[in-house]
């Protein structure tokens, strides 16, 4: 029987992000299938069966995976262009190039974004794809392909633009859908993809882009839509200054309310950035527990502000960590992302008491899992929970003499991956990609990132 292989990890520290932050400075995990059977201090039981595996983790921090909870991957074909511009400004900058893609681009696009989050301690990773031009071919199929060749957990974010420039949004009228084309084509990825199941590996969520790219009847109704179909809602929320502005302008009111006069509050609902937060505004989203996904380099790569993680956190909003689209984040990277959370609250109000390491850890896994709505199976090391774990090595130069593992994680330089594992297997070893070879996707990439400079004309 699969269900009984056991792998059995031993000698590590574990830091395992459940309720009370329990860790061990010496301890155990057996995966026993797809699930976490035990795990806890000192050596594992005597007399496990059908052991086919046995780690000596010596000098490890076994945490659970990283997930991500916002990101664009197409974007990793346009890296490196508008790099000193504001939100509005780099949107406008890209819109004519990303109306280009293809399926080809997109499906080596999502190689690589995967690529380097798995290889950097990601189990759990999210697309939220908005660009749909008229016959690229099945951009969202070809997304999903890449997540179950890389061997991560996956949850597609389907999303959609109707608002364009003649109608008062930012995208040029031949990067929209029609609302019709966009729900209908949202429905039918929803009902070809979506796993409702404890142990999924592939969700989608249904996730027009942002105020400012969507008419108002997309979001009701795409929130509408995804009530029907029990999935959840994602889009961008209070980004910038010029976003709030542009909602002041076009509805009368900021971001947040005109959010909830859409639908588009509830526990259902998880919206990256939501830099420009007032103190109802979060009030708001701690009552209806809408989730954020907070992207901090993405946010300090576009001067939009930071965001106010330590009074979401207070408040009791669900708050998980994003790459945020390579175009604005070139890293790709979700490990990093612990590290920089936590140095660039500490340059908001709260100082030095705005994030620790372990909120940071907490942040980066249990945070990811609670607005993906998998807190339940995901996110933090328990019996019973799906084994998606990480081994970190941290105990050569960059780590050796730092005193905790915790803050050596998170402080420290990023920390090699030793092994990760997803729903029970392993997708990495000594740093490399057990599954997809990364090289072909870096040669891939390259040449799909020329293709498409060459169509776009630049
Ligand atoms: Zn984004």
């Amino acid at each position: 029987m699969a269900a009984d292989r056991r792998i059995v990890i031993e000698n590590c520290s574990i830091a395992t992000v459940d309720a009370h932050d329990t860790e061990y400075a010496d301890g155990y995990v057996v995966i026993a299938g797809n699930r976490i059977e035990s795990l806890g201090a000192g050596r594992a039981p005597e007399g496990l069966e059908n052991v086919v595996r046995r780690i000596d983790a010596t000098g490890h921090l076994v945490t659970p995976g990283l997930v991500n909870t916002h990101h664009h991957y197409y974007q990793w074909i346009t890296r490196g262009l508008a790099t000193d511009h504001n939100l509005f400004n780099w949107l406008v900058a890209l819109y004519p190039t990303w109306a280009r893609i293809d399926e080809p681009m997109v499906y080596a696009a999502a190689q690589g974004s995967l690529a380097m989050m798995a290889r950097g301690g990601v189990t759990t990773a999210m697309d939220h794809h908005y660009v749909f031009p008229r016959h690229s071919g099945d951009l969202s199929g070809a997304i999903i392909r890449a997540a179950r060749e890389t061997g991560v957990r996956f949850t597609l974010a389907r999303g959609s633009m109707d608002r364009s420039e003649k109608d008062g949004g930012l995208p040029p009228d031949f990067a929209v859908e029609t609302l019709e084309g966009a729900l209908t084509a949202t429905e039918a990825t929803v009902r070809e993809h979506h796993d409702p199941s404890f142990d999924a590996m592939t969700q989608v969520a249904v996730a027009p882009c942002s105020p400012f790219s969507v008419s108002t009847e997309l979001l009701r109704e795409g929130a509408e839509l995804a009530r029907r179909l029990g999935v959840r809602l994602h889009t961008h929320g209070s980004e910038t200054v010029e976003e709030e502005q542009f909602c002041k302008e076009l509805f009368g009111m900021g971001p947040t309310d005109y959010f909830e006069s859409t639908g588009w509050l509830g526990e259902d609902v998880w919206m990256a950035h939501c830099v420009h937060m007032n103190d109802s505004d979060i009030a708001a989203f701690a009552r209806t527990k809408t989730g954020v996904a907070h992207c901090p380099s993405s946010n300090a790569r576009l001067a939009a502000g930071i965001a106010r993680v330590p009074d979401m956190l207070a408040a009791g909003v669900p708050v998980g960590l994003g790459v945020d689209g390579t175009a604005s984040n070139e890293s790709g990277e979700l490990h990093t992302e612990l590290r920089n959370a936590l140095l660039i609250n500490r340059l908001g109000a709260h100082k030095e008491a705005a994030l620790n390491a372990r909120q940071a850890l907490r942040l980066g896994t249990y945070g990811g899992a609670q607005v993906l709505g998998r807190a339940g199976q995901i996110g933090s090391l328990e019996p019973g929970k799906l084994a998606d774990l990480v081994l970190w090595k941290l105990d050569t130069l960059a780590h050796a003499s730092i005193a905790d593992p915790v803050t050596a994680l998170v402080f420290g330089a990023a920390a090699p991956v030793t092994a990760s594992f997803v729903n029970g297997r392993q997708i990495v070893e000594a740093g490399r990609l057990l599954h997809v070879d990364e090289d072909a996707i870096a040669r891939a990439t390259r040449a799909e990132a020329q293709r498409l400079a060459q169509l776009a004309g630049r």
